[in-house]
């Protein structure tokens, strides 16, 4: 694999702003006419609005085993940050480059992309896959829908690698994640007769404080693909001014 021809497609990745908020089909495009030119059919599993889109596209032979290489195209904002360099530009600076996602992660889209052409030219006797999903920095939300049709798309794959950064150290698997909504209802009374009732946010409160003592427990992540972490996301408590409930 030619470290320009990664480079060079690093620096056309880096080059759309693909910001989570924004559509993400540019590149979408951009990637699939590379893979046209090489001869790589792909299909393109859209959001409901038609704004975002994932890239599925098999090299090889259509035969169980494959190895799935996957990454997300989208990047978090640069809003409000102090960038000393033009985030969409790739740029280099003491042999290394920078710019909006060169390492979270289009370096591993471009280096994918790049070893297409290898694939291409290799006897292989198991299928690469390729495939690029959206909305991952806001939930993995665009990955459903293409994980909803590859079983439809191509044999059951082997493994699946995922270019996320993890300091060049391999890492297998990744922590899951359980998220969990708690209603906590009291009993209403007259705040002249507060103690006869049961208020729902002093529990509340409670609870969540004691949620605050278990991820004590944990020391502070160093990676976040390995080390627990809890939190709470949002509270909307009481009914009105004088009778919590
Ligand atoms: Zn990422």
């Amino acid at each position: 694999m030619s470290e320009w021809r990664s480079r060079s497609l690093l620096a056309q990745l880096v080059g759309f702003a693909t910001v989570s908020r924004d559509s993400n089909l540019a590149l979408i495009e951009f990637v699939r006419s590379y893979l046209h030119e090489l001869g790589v059919a792909c299909e393109l599993i859209y959001n409901a609005e038609r704004t975002k889109a994932n890239l599925l596209a098999s090299i090889g032979p259509a035969e169980e085993g494959g190895v799935v290489l996957s990454g997300h195209t989208d990047v978090v904002p640069v809003d409000g940050q102090a960038w000393t360099v033009e985030p969409f530009v790739l740029s280099e600076r003491d042999g290394k480059l920078y710019g909006r996602g060169t390492a979270d992660m289009k370096g591993y889209l471009a280096s994918v992309l790049a070893a297409v052409p290898l694939f291409l030219a290799s006897p292989l006797r198991r299928p690469v896959h390729l495939a690029f999903s959206y909305d991952e920095e806001v939930g993995c939300l665009g990955v459903r829908s293409l994980l909803d049709v590859l079983p439809q798309r191509i044999p059951a794959p082997a493994l699946c690698l995922i270019g996320e950064p993890t300091e060049l150290q391999p890492v297998l698997g990744h922590k899951g994640k359980l998220a969990m909504r708690c209603h906590i209802k009291g009993a209403a009374c007259h705040s002249a007769y507060a103690p006869y009732g049961v208020n729902a946010i002093e529990h509340a409160a409670r609870l969540i404080g004691h949620l605050g003592e278990i991820g004590k427990r944990w020391p502070p992540p160093s990676c976040t693909t390995s080390a627990s972490t809890r939190r709470t996301r949002r509270c909307r408590w009481g009914r009105s001014r004088a009778v919590p409930r």
